[in-house]
């Protein structure tokens, strides 16, 4: 199949990838300078202005909003929310291309991070971006301020060379990714639209096919307190015992989940696709005393294709129903909410096109086929691709232990990612040189 990328001559891919090289120290500073700003949810506002500040002093016209729950609420793809947006922005670098003769492309990634469990076990500081070996550490180092960057860079390696996209390209750094993807959605809600989307997520250079759609939902189980030493024959419950049996009861629904993979093609193949997971659990208040509430969170996840509003009736009914077959629970049934994810998946397909670009551009990097992954986390990719008929590449850099302790990116890797992302923009947006 013939593409824009056929137009770049060797002598300007050769350039770019030079560029990249050149300018790859300097990238890493900046990505340090990202790191080095915490951005879990509800404190991002900092680490957005650093984002700001970066493109702006590039040159590119700068949007900052913060999000409107009201402008998003009812658009597919919400996701319920019970916390402050006060500190929530987005940001969005627009270059405009003199002359429109190609195709235009949103190069999106996330500035929140999950939060730093026990510090004192990281053997290199959570925030530090200190590099060993070819290793950059640090929360958000992999998942994703490399990748958010990357697209930066790309940008960044095609002006070196005098060149700018000749479409429009529009740079987004959102919120929210870990836990509803409202930061992406209110792109779209402020008009944002291109011909393609890329997300580098730090899921391997390898194309994504698709991507499973997390839930969370919270359990809310009542007890009968007790004094500790209270027979309990007839009296008291306990509601940590309570939510542990509920808790190893969704253990059945999970493998029933699973088996379902058969009906879903990209995930026929895949061992264990959906993955429930006891996010957070609270429960007592004093060990001497039978607890009388127990709280827990999970994440659960659905496939491309599933309607979410049956999924959430399946678990909502699941647990009732385990409940009902409980003594205790049947007369005090718990209180199941949604809140956070509810995202669907996503398949990425109809994008021939597309995919030839970043087949290309990968191959004159690495020098190998791209090969292609099915994922069992998510993306923001499902915006761009189901609610805006923008077909989403997710390929990134190789990332260690993302939400786990010493996260980190690799080098290397970030490199020839950050030098295929600049091909890719060359070949679907085209060229133009800079007036
Ligand atoms: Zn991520």
């Amino acid at each position: 199949m013939a593409s824009m990328y056929d137009t770049l001559s060797d002598e300007l891919i050769t350039s770019i990838c030079r560029a990249v090289d050149e300018g790859f120290t300097e990238q890493l500073d900046t990505l340090k300078g990202l790191v080095n700003i915490p951005s879990q949810r509800g404190e991002e506002a900092e680490a957005q202005n650093y984002m700001a500040a970066r493109y702006a002093e590039r040159g590119y016209s700068v949007d900052q909003w913060k999000i409107n729950i009201d402008d998003i609420k009812d658009l597919p793809g919400f996701s319920p929310v019970h916390v402050s947006y006060d500190d929530a922005f987005n940001v969005v670098a627009t270059h405009k291309s003199r002359t429109q003769a190609g195709k235009s492309l949103i190069l999106n990634g996330h500035i929140d991070v999950v939060p730093v469990e026990s510090p004192e076990k990281w053997q290199y500081g959570p925030y530090s971006g200190d590099i060993v070996g070819d290793w950059m550490y640090g929360r958000g180092a992999g998942d994703m301020k490399s990748g958010l960057l990357a697209c930066l860079a790309a940008m960044d390696a095609l002006k070196k060379c005098g060149f700018a996209p000749a479409a429009d390209v529009f740079l987004q750094s959102v919120v929210e990714e870990e836990c509803t993807g409202n930061g992406a959605l209110a792109c779209l809600a402020r008009g944002y639209r291109a011909d393609a989307a890329f997300i580098p997520e730090p899921l391997q250079p390898k194309l994504m096919r698709a991507q499973v759609g997390p839930v969370w939902f919270k359990v809310t189980v009542g007890g009968d307190p007790q004094h500790a030493s209270a027979d309990f024959s007839g009296a008291g419950a306990n509601a940590i015992e309570k939510a542990i049996y509920l808790i190893e009861s969704l253990k059945e629904l999970e493998k029933e989940w699973n088996e379902r993979k058969k009906n879903y093609q990209e995930y026929s193949c895949h061992s264990h696709p959906i993955r429930f997971n006891l996010g957070t659990i609270q429960g007592g208040k004093w060990a001497s005393s039978v607890p009388a509430e127990c709280v827990f969170e999970m994440r659960v996840a659905v496939y491309p294709g599933q309607d979410l509003a049956e999924a959430r009736e399946e678990l909502t009914n699941f647990i009732l129903d385990k409940a009902r077959q409980d003594p205790f629970l049947k007369n005090n049934l718990p209180e199941v909410v949604f809140h956070g994810f509810m995202a669907e998946g996503y398949v990425l397909k109809d994008s021939d096109d597309l995919e030839e670009v970043l087949k290309q551009a990968h191959y004159e990097v690495f020098k190998e086929e791209l090969q292609e992954h099915v994922t069992t986390a998510a993306s923001d990719a499902r915006f761009f691709g189901l609610y805006a008929g923008t077909p989403t590449i997710v390929y990134g850099p190789e990332c260690t232990m993302p939400h786990g302790y010493d996260e980190a990116v690799s080098l290397t890797s970030l490199k020839q990612v950050t030098k295929t992302i600049a091909l890719f923009i060359a070949g679907w947006c085209g060229v133009e040189e800079i007036a």
